[in-house]
């Protein structure tokens, strides 16, 4: 998609710190973030946002990535959180659909 940042981070035009990939998927640090662990999870294919979602499994490929994220850096035991802020009321900022992943602290709820 001509414009979409997280789709040049997908074709490597853009750097990121990236964290994991698979055919589906990337994921890569997030540049600002809220927690001390704190990464994005998206799909490598342009999908805008949660709700354009077809049930082809997406959602379970974001989970997985983040769930071998979430062993791989140990925080499984304390626990962490994933978000996925959906258009202007959820708070999402890149159309881009995208699974936060937050751990290292103790998150707050309800959340802002
Ligand atoms: P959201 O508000 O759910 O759309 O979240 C977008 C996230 O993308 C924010 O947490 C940003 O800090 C993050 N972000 C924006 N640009 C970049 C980038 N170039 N590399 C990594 N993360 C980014």
């Amino acid at each position: 998609m001509p414009d979409c940042l997280f789709c040049s981070i997908v074709e490597g035009e853009i750097p990121a710190d990236i964290v994991y990939e698979n055919e589906h998927v990337l994921a890569f640090k997030d540049i600002n973030p809220q927690a001390p662990y704190h990464a994005l999870v998206i799909p490598r294919q342009h999908v805008a946002t949660v709700a354009d979602l077809e049930t082809d499994g997406m959602m379970d490929e974001l989970t997985r990535a983040a769930n071998i994220l979430a062993r791989q850096e140990g925080i499984v035991e304390d626990g962490y959180r994933l978000v996925v802020n959906c258009n202007e009321n959820g708070g999402q900022a890149v159309y881009h659909l995208h699974m936060h992943i937050l751990g290292g602290r103790a998150m707050k709820w309800p959340p802002g």
